[in-house]
């Protein structure tokens, strides 16, 4: 179930933890929340195959404007 045993970065323990996690594509964004395994030294985040698989269908459906299924959730802004 659980392909990382250790941080690839730093050789620290890892727990599993909802994150959130901010994706882009195109001029869009979509905000989520998804199980990752996040290094408790140095907060690095590894996903699952299939989770990363999920980031990018959801990048591509923003990219080509296919939203129907998202909520809208405020306006997005750039700053500077
Ligand atoms: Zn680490």
């Amino acid at each position: 179930m659980n392909p990382f045993k250790k941080c690839p970065v730093c050789g620290g323990e890892l727990a599993r933890k909802e994150v959130e996690k901010l994706l882009r594509g195109g001029k869009h964004t979509a905000f989520l929340r998804v199980c990752a395994e996040v290094c408790l030294h140095c907060g690095e985040r590894l996903y699952t195959e299939d989770t990363v698989r999920y980031f990018e269908k959801i990048r591509n459906k923003l990219k080509n404007e296919d939203l129907s299924e998202f909520q809208p959730l405020g306006q997005s802004f750039e700053v500077g």
